[in-house]
């Protein structure tokens, strides 16, 4: 019925993501949220049963690690304080899973990954392998960063978009975010009360994304992370819940009430990026810098300001390669513009293309719905 209404229900998925945010966990005196825990963990344990397999992404080292280690602001006053209560902190939030799963007869598997883990192919190859093994053996992973570790450039900080990542590797069908919130809302709804909430997202575009910048939650990454969350999940084909996480038994409550934000997914990976990264040929190449890169893998869009080269002539439309400076086809994708025109653009700031072109730029150079990686 609630898939009906949303297009997303999570106990249709096979595989499952359930995150749950640092402020579910650990109530604001420090201790741990053990009754609403032991809600969550009984309504998982009844879902594995009957042959689901959840993944928990779960948050909380740093806030378990403050109080142990006696460190103020929530052990988030530096990246040293944070780091070495990821390290006190961890033991005791797989601790305090493995405690309540087991009481359920289930197996919680600990991963704990940094972001270079998941950007280096050969890294992520194998700890899809590792989570496809445990999911198989009906083992719970309980995946968080590996914060002790991580240096501040090369972080998560956020396990939202950990959580979208991690699904991607496990091949999981939805994703589901507990929160402190029921969702994205259309102001923030403490201040303004003609917020609404919104139910359903088909396209992250700009008002999406203001919505997010405006709202505050509790916990690293906000509404902001959340969202970017969605962005990586549905491109990759999963869609994706934002739930609140106040309520006891949360995924239950969501399926019947349906009340949330879901981002549905984009059918593309099946049908069109399934023959675009089929194709044997494209129309031209556009070469890119390591920053444009990165921000591809992320779920942006192409911008001009990140195209040093480009060869062929293409017309709008026509499908491009879009190469690495090491000459590497990373994607392939639909241009917004013609060869000249972006020759014109190529390397220039957004605001500066409405003079160069003389007409309203578009969005993107290639938009990230038009686009497939390799
Ligand atoms: N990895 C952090 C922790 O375990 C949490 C990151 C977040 O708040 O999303 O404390």
């Amino acid at each position: 019925m609630v898939a009906a209404l949303t297009g997303f229900a999570p106990d249709d998925c096979p595989r499952l993501v359930v995150k749950i945010g640092s402020s579910l966990l650990v109530a604001e005196d420090g201790t741990v949220r053990r009754d609403w825990l032991a809600t969550l963990v009984g309504e998982m344990a009844e879902r594995q049963r009957a042959g689901q397999k959840i993944i928990l992404v779960s948050s909380g080292a740093i806030a378990f690690g403050a109080r142990l280690l006696g460190l103020e602001g929530g052990g988030r006053k530096s990246l040293d304080d944070a780091q070495a209560a990821a390290a006190a902190g961890q033991i005791a939030l797989s601790q305090c899973w493995a405690e309540l799963l087991g009481a359920h007869d289930l197996r919680a598997a600990q991963i704990l990954v940094t972001l270079g883990d998941l950007e280096d192919r050969r890294r992520y190859l194998n700890a899809a392998a590792t989570l496809d093994r445990l999911l198989r053996l009906d083992a719970v992973p309980l995946i968080n960063e590996n914060d002790s570790v991580a240096t501040e450039e090369i972080r998560f900080g956020d396990n939202d978009r950990l959580a979208a990542r991690i699904g991607q590797a496990a091949r999981a069908d939805g994703i589901v975010l507990l929160s402190d919130v029921a969702g994205l809302y259309s102001a923030d709804p403490r201040r303004d009360e003609t917020a609404e909430l919104i139910r359903s997202v088909e396209t992250i575009d700009a008002r999406i994304g203001a919505m997010a910048a405006g709202a505050s939650t509790m916990g690293s990454g906000g509404m902001a992370s959340k969202v970017e969350a969605a962005r990586i999940a549905t491109a990759a084909g999963m869609p994706l819940a934002i739930i609140s996480g106040q309520q006891d038994a949360p995924l239950t409550a969501f399926a019947e009430s349906g009340i949330g934000t879901i981002f549905t997914a984009e059918r593309a990976p099946s049908a069109r990026e399934a023959w675009m990264a089929g194709r044997l040929t494209a129309a031209g190449r556009i070469t890119i810098d390591g920053g444009a890169a990165r921000a591809l893998r992320d779920g942006n869009s192409l911008l001009p300001a990140g195209v040093t080269g480009l060869s062929g002539a293409f017309g709008r439309g026509d499908v491009v390669d879009i190469a690495d400076e090491d000459g590497t086809i990373i994607a392939r994708g639909l241009a917004e513009y013609d060869s000249e025109a972006t020759q014109k653009i190529m390397g220039r700031k957004t605001g500066e293309l409405e003079a160069i072109l003389g007409y309203a730029p578009r969005p993107a150079l290639v938009h990230r719905n038009h686009m497939v990686f390799l």
